[in-house]
């Protein structure tokens, strides 16, 4: 880690203009950025805009001392940036009292230029580890973020996984069985599908389930709403605050956006293009439902679906 030549943006606050004026000058010259201001409320309002890495507090001023300074920034602003005290006193009970008000160093005026010097180095090593350390956090934050995606998502279609599904079921069992709403849980499969792999291959059979999450995923885009792939060539819709009535309509939609689209598929029967069959479950739950029994429902009504010849949705029997 290099410290000499690296810069620091300092806050310096004292309301003597003289001794301000000097301090200053003398950082410039070390290469420093510099604000200088001359009460606590001025370096309180400037604070944000000019990210400080280092503050040089005065403590005697009118207004805002340097020690309610400090407490009001440690309050406010939980990045520690550290705070070196100034003072023409040098008794040990006021250097107790700035670091127990938040200071990390304390310096007595005038201040000695050797020392000055000395500090500001400790300080500017203090401030590159804290810039090393900033980047790796956000680098750690950007990582976390797209782990959390992947860790959630299917990899073929981009839509959420069964992880993500059975996760957001549960919650959605409870939330509403506490308010008594409806939620709909439907379950696609697609019709004939291995008969469309023998027959274009599997590349194009992948192709065909994108293009299936995708038009689905644009009928369902709202707020919990949540569209996921829960297997090979079976998908998974959430639906919040929907009953049966609703779900019914949603599954047509499905159907009605599939027969739109017209994805070839000449083996499908009699259909000649890509088709799905859908089982619904739509209920008020009491929250202590297990999300097998609702699959368990649902993927019967879909079973019942294929048994009706397939490109159909049935609600289960157990609905309420
Ligand atoms: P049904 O109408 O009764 O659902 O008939 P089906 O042929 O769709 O059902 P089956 O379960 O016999 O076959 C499903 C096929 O889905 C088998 C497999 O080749 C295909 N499949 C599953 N996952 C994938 C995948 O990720 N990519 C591709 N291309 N095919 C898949
Ligand atoms: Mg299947
Ligand atoms: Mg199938």
């Amino acid at each position: 880690m290099t410290v000499s030549g690296s810069s620091m943006r300092i806050l310096l606050v004292d309301d003597v203009q003289m001794d301000r004026m000097q301090l200053a000058i003398r950082l410039k010259q070390l290469g420093h950025d510099v604000e200088a201001v001359s009460s606590g409320k001025d370096a309180l309002s400037v604070y944000l805009k000019f990210d400080p890495e280092l503050i040089l507090l005065d403590i005697t001023m009118p207004d805002m001392n340097g020690f309610e300074v400090s407490q009001e920034i440690r309050r406010l602003y939980p990045d520690w940036i550290p705070i070196i005290f100034l003072s023409s006193h040098e008794e040990p009970s006021m250097i107790a009292k700035a670091i127990d008000a938040g200071g990390d160093d304390y310096l007595t005026k005038p201040v000695d230029k050797l020392v000055l010097n000395s500090k500001l180095i400790a300080m500017q090593r203090i401030a590159q580890m804290r810039r090393e350390l900033k980047r790796a956090s956000i680098k750690l934050q950007e990582l976390n973020q797209a782990l959390q995606h992947q860790v959630n998502e299917d990899g073929l279609t981009g839509l959420y996984n069964r992880r993500f599904i059975d996760e957001k079921l549960n919650d959605m069992i409870s939330w509403h069985g506490r308010h008594c709403f409806p939620l709909t849980l439907i379950l696609i499969d697609v019709d004939n599908f291995k008969a469309f792999n023998d027959n274009y291959g599997h590349i194009e059979g992948d192709k065909c389930l994108i293009e299936i999450a995708k038009l689905t995923k644009e009928l369902f885009s709202r707020s919990a709403e949540y569209v996921g792939r829960y297997g090979g060539e079976e998908f998974a819709i959430l639906l919040s605050h929907t009953d049966k009535e609703k779900a019914v309509t949603s599954a047509k939609r499905i159907k009605q956006a599939l027969h739109d689209a017209s994805l070839p598929h000449e083996y499908n029967e009699d259909f000649g293009e890509v088709t799905v069959s859908q089982g619904i479950y739509s209920l008020i739950p009491n929250g202590h439902e297990s999300i097998n029994d609702i699959y368990l429902n649902a993927d019967a009504a879909l079973y019942e679906a294929k048994h009706q010849g397939r490109n159909a949705y049935v609600l289960a029997e157990g609905n309420r």
